[in-house]
C-alpha cells in the first residue's frame, strides 16, 4: 500500500503573495497552479473574515461575520486526544485562522473518549471506563476485545457520520500518520456525500489524532495537525466559503519532553500482588481485587472485595513515587490520598436541583485546591458547609493542576459510568498502566486518563462563533445546541 501524500499542503497553506492594506492582511493564492492569483483571503484581527473567489476586483466575495447564520451547513469534526496546548500553539502561530480563537474545555474524568463523548452527546452513563469492564452486579468482567470490536462502549458514535473501522484501530497506534492521512481522505468523501444529499449537519470522528498524540513528539504532532488545517482550507475553498465548521476534542494528552520520554510501564499487578492482594476475575474473598486494563493510560481502576481490601490497595499505592494520587469510594464521599496528604470530596443537592460539590483537605492539600477554595469563599460562591456549583469550581480551578477536581472525581465514581470502581489510581506523567497487546512494542510520548490538567485540557472552536473562554462538556453541549441545533 502506498501512503497517502499531501502535495496540496503548499497550495493551501502557503499564499503566493501576502500584502497589507488599510491595516488588513491579504493572502493571495494560486489555487489552480496556473501562475495567476485566483483566491484571496482577508485577515482582519487574526481572523479570515472575507474570502474572494476568482481573485481580482470582479471576484465573488463571501463575507464571514463572526455570528451564527442560518442556512449554511455545518461540519463537526470530533477529534480524539488533542490537547488545548497543541491547537492553541498552532493558532498562535497563525494557523486555523478560518476559526475564531480556541476555547479551553475541561474534559470529564477519567479523561477517556467514551465517557467524554457520552457526556457531550448525553448517551451515557458509559458501561465501563473502557471496553472490558468489571460488572459488579454479575461479579464478572466483560470481554474487552469483544466489547471493543462491536462498539459496545461507544453509544455516542451513532451521532457521527464517520468513524474508523474498528479493526483498523490497532494499526492506528502503529502507523498513526498513515492512518490519519487515510482518515482525512475518507472523511472528505463522507462530507461530500452528505452535503450533496442535502444534509445540514455532518459529524466526523477522527480517532487517529489520538494515535498521533500517544506516538509522536510535539513538533511532529503539530506537523500532522497542519494537514487538518489544510483539509479544512480545501473544504472551505471547494464549497466557496458557504459552510461552517466546529472543531472539538474529547480530552487532552500529556507530552513528555524528549529527555524524559518514553512513558514507562508501571506494573500495578505486580505491586499489588507483592503486597498480598490477589488479581482475580471475580471477587470471592478478602484480598481479592479485579483490575480491568485495556489501553495504555495514566489512570487505573480497582474493584475490591471489601473495605479492608480497599484500604490495603490504598495503603499500597499512596506512597509510591509513580502514583500522583489514589482516590477511593466511601459510602457518601470520595477520599483522596497523595503520600501523607488526605482530602474528602463530597456532593449534595442544591436549591435548584443541581449538585453542589465540596473539597475538604484533612491533611495537606492533595489536589492543590486551597487557592480555589479561598477564591470561592471570598466571592461568596461557597456555602457555609464548603459546597459550590460545578460552574463555580470550573471557573475557580480551570488553571490549576487538577481543574474541576471535586465534581469530576465525584462523577467518575458515581455518575459517568456504570462501572463505579472502588479505587482509582492516577499516575505521574512518566508512567502508564496497561496490559494490552500493544504495551510490548510501542514507545509512547504521552498518554491520558488521569485527572491532571495535562490530560484534561482540550479545546473547542468554530468558524463563526466565539465559545466562552473556559467550558466543561456540559457547557459545550449547551452552546452547540443553542447555536447549531446539534446534537439533536
Ligand atoms: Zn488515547
Amino acid at each position: 500500500m502506498r501512503p497517502p501524500t499531501s502535495k496540496l499542503l503548499r497550495a493551501w497553506l502557503s499564499p503566493v503573495h501576502v500584502r497589507q492594506q488599510d491595516g488588513d492582511t491579504y493572502l493571495e493564492f494560486d489555487a489552480d497552479g496556473d501562475g495567476h492569483v485566483d483566491y484571496v483571503q482577508r485577515l482582519r484581527g487574526g481572523y479570515k473574515d472575507r474570502l474572494i473567489f476568482g481573485g481580482g476586483v470582479c471576484g465573488k466575495v463571501v463575507e464571514r461575520p463572526a455570528v451564527v447564520q442560518d442556512g449554511r451547513p455545518v461540519v463537526f469534526l470530533l477529534l480524539d486526544g488533542v490537547a488545548f496546548e497543541r491547537i492553541g500553539g498552532l493558532y498562535a502561530s497563525g494557523r486555523f485562522r478560518l476559526f475564531r480563537p480556541p476555547a479551553r474545555v475541561i474534559s470529564v474524568f477519567p479523561t477517556l473518549t467514551d465517557p467524554a463523548y457520552d457526556l457531550l452527546f448525553r448517551t451515557g452513563p458509559t458501561p465501563g471506563f473502557e471496553p472490558g469492564y468489571f460488572d459488579r452486579g454479575r461479579n464478572r468482567s466483560t470481554g474487552a476485545i469483544w466489547d471493543y470490536l462491536r462498539g459496545a462502549n461507544e453509544a455516542w458514535v451513532r451521532f457521527t457520520d464517520y468513524r474508523l473501522r474498528f479493526i483498523e484501530d490497532a494499526v492506528m497506534y502503529l502507523l498513526p500518520r498513515w492512518v490519519f492521512a487515510l482518515e482525512l481522505r475518507r472523511a472528505r468523501r463522507v462530507v461530500d456525500d452528505r452535503l450533496r444529499a442535502g444534509r445540514q449537519r455532518v459529524a466526523i470522528y477522527l480517532l487517529s489524532t489520538d494515535g498521533l498524540g500517544h506516538m509522536l513528539e510535539a513538533s511532529e504532532i503539530d506537523r500532522e495537525l497542519l494537514r487538518l488545517d489544510e483539509w479544512i482550507e480545501r473544504l472551505v475553498y471547494d464549497y466557496r466559503g458557504l459552510l461552517e465548521l466546529v472543531l472539538v476534542s474529547d480530552h487532552g494528552l500529556s507530552q513528555l519532553p524528549p529527555e524524559q520520554a518514553p512513558v514507562r510501564r508501571f506494573n500495578l499487578h505486580k505491586i499489588l500482588r507483592d503486597n498480598g492482594l490477589r488479581m482475580q476475575a471475580r471477587l470471592r474473598r478478602p484480598g481479592d481485587v479485579v483490575l480491568p486494563q485495556f489501553g495504555l493510560l495514566d489512570v487505573a481502576r480497582v474493584h475490591t472485595f471489601d473495605e479492608e481490601t480497599r484500604e490495603k490497595v490504598v495503603e499500597t499505592l499512596r506512597a509510591r513515587p509513580e502514583v500522583e494520587f489514589v482516590a477511593a469510594r466511601d459510602a457518601q464521599c470520595v477520599r483522596v490520598y497523595r503520600g501523607s496528604q488526605v482530602a474528602v470530596v463530597s456532593a449534595r443537592g442544591g436549591a435548584k436541583g443541581d449538585l453542589l460539590y465540596s473539597y475538604h483537605a484533612e491533611s495537606g492539600d492533595p489536589l492543590e485546591l486551597a487557592g480555589a477554595v479561598a477564591q470561592l469563599r471570598e466571592a461568596g460562591l461557597m456555602s457555609a458547609d464548603g459546597h459550590a456549583t460545578a460552574a463555580a469550581w470550573l471557573r475557580a480551578s480551570a488553571g490549576l493542576p487538577f481543574p474541576s477536581a471535586p465534581q469530576r472525581l465525584w462523577q467518575a465514581f458515581f455518575v459517568v459510568s456504570r462501572e463505579q470502581p472502588d479505587v482509582i489510581v492516577c499516575l505521574t506523567k512518566c508512567w502508564y498502566v496497561g496490559s494490552g497487546l500493544l504495551s510490548g512494542f510501542v514507545k509512547m510520548w504521552g498518554t491520558h486518563g488521569g485527572l491532571h490538567r495535562r490530560a484534561s485540557e482540550t479545546f473547542a472552536m468554530a468558524t463563526n462563533v466565539d465559545f466562552p473562554a473556559v467550558m466543561d462538556l456540559d457547557l459545550l453541549r449547551c452552546q452547540l445546541r443553542e447555536w447549531f441545533g446539534w446534537p439533536a
